[in-house]
């Protein structure tokens, strides 16, 4: 009888395929419709010229709590980040890190110059304040800006250019630690708690993964779904499919007449990928650009760790954060002209670009989790994705965890009414 009710998920992102595996764990078979021809949504890597590029440069938390429950972490075959950053200042390039989880960083930490020892003492008790806060309470203060929340702390403006500004921008995707400071202290909590990890295989083997446990959910792929009225889903052709409950995962606002005037407002963000001979960062750290008129943010050679398709030389990645009028040229040509001047890296040749202009969404009163009944739109239609609570991986899961449950929740009602 479960077989029969028809459940249609818009979107085969990262939240979608979660809805789809609690919904079959309960027994039911729901039918995924995705507008592109793969599942994983932002979630992508390409192979070019024998290279894995990830569209984006993004990590897995491995103390993501939700994360925990749906990964098989051995099976993914992850490999760690050292807790810590290279900074390019002023021609030089100090390392600084969590010497207490890698003894390696605890000499270039007390050797970089890069803020007072009170600024150090004060990045202990916060780990350790945050360790030992629950999540939960961390996503019930009042939200002041990330910026505001580290000057509240009592840091120094030169321990927030050189370090929080550009290692954290290049998480929030945005320059300015506008965010709000749930997600700073989320996102710093499992930092310290757990690591920064990668499949050695890319960012997509984790939808892969996702994917390879659905055994009852019917994928159709190339299908964009026009608009979703309850317990219809219109198709571009004009078509339609009636269904008993949809979930749409991902912004609803296009799909759903009463709320196109509820768009969802996105950051977006750059990633251009060198090779190179040589590499400048020899351990798999960071690498932030300290100065604040600089286009880059980030640099990271994805040859520190273990790569599946790892190329012959090099793969040296580099993000943008800042908005800019450039074409691809002029952009890869200031870069390069960045990259000389400021971190003494020369050769390098041009691999690929990625713009991605929806790559996270600006949300103000972030979650943390919500309860199934708030992703009910209507009584047949809810929604999941990372937009609905923050912008993370974990928030995608968690988002596709409740819908699924909300769903299984009014199929449940139906059948006592
Ligand atoms: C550059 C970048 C860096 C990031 N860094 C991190 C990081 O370091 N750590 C972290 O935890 N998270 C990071 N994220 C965020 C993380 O990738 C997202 O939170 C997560 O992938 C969102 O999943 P989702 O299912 O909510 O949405 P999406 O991945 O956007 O999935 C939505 C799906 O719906 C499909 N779709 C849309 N409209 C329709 C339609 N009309 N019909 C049919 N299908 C439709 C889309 O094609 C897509 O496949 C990053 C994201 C980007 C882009």
């Amino acid at each position: 009888m479960k077989k029969e009710v028809k459940i249609a998920i818009v979107g085969a992102g990262v939240s979608g395929l979660i809805a789809a595996q609690v919904l079959e764990f309960r027994g039911y078979s729901p039918s995924i419709y995705e507008a592109s021809d793969r599942a994983g949504g932002r979630v992508k890597t390409d192979v070019v010229n024998g290279y894995q590029l990830d569209h984006g440069f993004q990590v897995l938390l491995d103390a993501y709590p939700v994360a925990r429950n749906y990964l098989d972490y051995t099976a993914l075959d992850l490999t760690k980040f050292l807790p810590g950053a290279t900074l390019f200042k002023n021609g030089r390039q100090v390392t600084l890190g969590d010497p207490l989880r890698n003894l390696s960083l605890l000499l270039p930490t007390l050797s970089s110059g890069i803020g007072t020892f009170g600024d150090k003492w004060k990045i202990f008790k916060l780990n350790r304040e945050l360790k030992n806060k629950a999540i939960e309470s961390i996503f019930r203060e009042t939200e002041i800006s990330t910026l505001d929340y580290l000057k509240v702390k009592g840091f120094s403006d030169e321990i927030i250019k050189d370090f929080f500004q550009p290692f954290f921008s290049g998480i929030f995707l945005e320059p300015n630690l506008d965010t709000s400071s749930r997600m700073f202290q989320f996102v710093y909590k499992m930092f310290g708690t757990g690591s920064a990890v990668l499949p050695k295989a890319g960012i997509e083997a984790i939808p892969k993964q996702l994917v390879s446990k659905l055994s009852k959910t019917n994928f159709v792929y190339n299908t964009k779904i026009e608009s979703c009225t309850d317990g219809k889903l219109i198709f571009k052709d004009g078509s339609k499919v009636l269904v008993d409950y949809t979930i749409i995962a991902t912004e609803a606002s296009h799909l759903v007449p009463n709320l196109r005037n509820q768009e969802q407002p996105w950051k977006s963000c750059e990633t251009l990928y060198f090779t190179t001979k040589t590499k400048i960062i020899k351990k798999p750290l960071i690498g932030l650009i300290t100065d604040t008129d600089a286009l880059i943010n980030n640099i990271f050679y994805h040859s520190s760790l273990p790569m599946v398709n790892s190329g012959e030389e090099n793969l040296l990645s580099i993000t943008v954060v800042k908005s800019h009028q450039m074409s691809e040229e002029e952009l890869v040509k200031a870069v390069r002209a960045e990259l000389a001047s400021l971190c003494s890296i020369n050769d390098i040749t041009f691999l690929k670009r990625y713009h991605i202009k929806r790559a996270l969404p600006e949300l103000s009163n972030i979650q943390y989790d919500m309860a199934p009944s708030e992703t009910r739109l209507t009584s047949k239609t809810f929604l999941a994705g990372d937009q609905l609570l923050n912008g993370s991986l974990n928030a995608a899961m968690l988002s596709g965890e409740r819908a699924a449950n909300a769903v299984i929740e009014a199929i449940n009602e139906s059948i006592v009414s």
